[in-house]
């Protein structure tokens, strides 16, 4: 594979890797607390059940800058 992934801000080749996380992690257009924003949030990645599964991602050293691809 030679298509290597650069970043958006500065173009830098990006560093393969995984994010992991105990919790689900959500996405959300609005900076309102989550109280008042519930029910407007996607989840992204769903709240693991029987292991800590990982997800690959792409990340910016320089403008900690990461990229994952959800679901
Ligand atoms: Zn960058």
């Amino acid at each position: 594979m030679n298509d290597t992934i650069r970043c958006l801000g500065c173009s830098n080749e990006l560093s393969e890797g995984y994010i992991f996380s105990p919790r689900r992690i959500c996405w959300s257009e609005s900076a309102d607390s989550i109280f008042a924003d519930f029910g407007s949030s996607e989840v992204l990645i769903s709240d693991p059940i029987f292991k800590i599964r990982k997800t690959p991602a792409f990340r910016c050293e320089k403008c900690n800058l990461v990229t994952f691809k959800y679901k």
